[in-house]
């Protein structure tokens, strides 16, 4: 038994020793890495029920040196732990703000792009003077920037998040409430926040034991999304079943690989830009 048990605990220091110096790394590289323009802003389409695209999401990407392209489950955790996910995000919402001011001046200003917002940005800077010298910055319609944010980084410090994200819809900007359901006061809060639009992952239904009843609960927020007047995304859409699915709950806006991936930018302008 002794033995095992060191074993054990030998695997284990060396796991944990092993991600300390992962994230010791992606600390150390990070300042390097956003004056180096390494971060990489991907788009993933955001189409209605004909598959025409209308928008996209802003996801990060590292194209590390050394690495390759690094997916963000590798660094967004570990920046937000070290207090440094601002900085990331900041720079992204300017790399999207700035291409919406480029689309709008070329005419193509009918697409949307959302951004992700992190819980620890609402800490660290001041996210409603951030967005709103973006729109003046780089001349945007702000109901053309969406903000993503998740019901757990609103919950964190409901009062005073909520207050900022009134203002910011006050302004124009448009809120999604991100992986809707996955957090546990998902019903409670609909009462206190009009966000534009719940966007759900279908992730949700997969991880039900019982389908239908997953089913059943989805069609149920759908249309109370309706009575309160919000949109409904759906990402995660991998299957033309699930598309079939969803438009017959009413569902007319999807996202997910069934219809793109991510891609660059010059992919994303090339296909839907027209
Ligand atoms: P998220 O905001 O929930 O983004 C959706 C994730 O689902 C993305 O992963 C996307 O590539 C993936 N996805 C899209 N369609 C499908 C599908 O059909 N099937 C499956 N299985 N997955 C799909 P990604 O790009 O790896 O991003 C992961 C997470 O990292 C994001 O989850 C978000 O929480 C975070 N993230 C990405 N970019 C940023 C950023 O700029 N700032 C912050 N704070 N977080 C970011
Ligand atoms: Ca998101
Ligand atoms: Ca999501
Ligand atoms: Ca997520």
């Amino acid at each position: 038994i002794k033995n095992s048990y060191q074993k054990y605990f030998a695997y284990y220091n060396n796991e944990l020793l092993e991600r300390s110096i992962e994230e010791r790394r992606i600390i150390g590289e990070f300042e390097k890495a956003i004056d180096n323009n390494e971060f990489v802003m991907f788009l993933q389409p955001q189409v209605d029920c004909k598959g025409m695209a209308y928008g996209a999401e802003a996801l990060v990407r590292w194209q590390h040196p050394e690495r390759g392209l690094l997916s963000p489950a590798v660094f967004i955790d570990v920046l937000e732990k070290a207090g440094l996910i601002y900085k990331l995000d900041r720079y992204m919402w300017e790399k999207a703000a700035e291409k919406l001011g480029e689309w709008k001046r070329e005419g193509h200003d009918r697409y949307h792009i959302s951004v992700n917002i992190s819980t620890k940005d609402f800490y660290l800077i001041d996210v409603y003077e951030t967005f709103t010298g973006l729109v003046d910055k780089y001349n945007i319609n702000p109901d053309k920037l969406k903000l993503e944010i998740t019901e757990t980084a609103l919950m964190a410090d409901f009062k005073k998040n909520m207050e900022i994200i009134r203002r910011l819809q006050n302004y124009g900007f448009k809120i999604e409430i991100d992986d809707f359901g996955s957090g546990y006061s998902s019903l409670n809060m609909l009462k206190d926040i009009s966000a534009d639009v719940l966007k759900i992952d279908m992730g949700f239904l997969r991880a039900s034991e019982n389908e239908l009843k997953g089913r059943d609960i989805l069609e149920s927020i759908v249309s109370l999304a309706g009575k309160l007047g919000m949109e409904v995304i759906t990402e995660g859409v991998e299957k033309e079943s699930q598309v079939n699915m969803l438009k017959d709950m009413g569902c007319n806006m999807f996202q997910g690989y069934f219809f793109s991936k991510p891609v660059q930018i010059k992919e994303f302008e090339d296909r839907y830009l027209i």
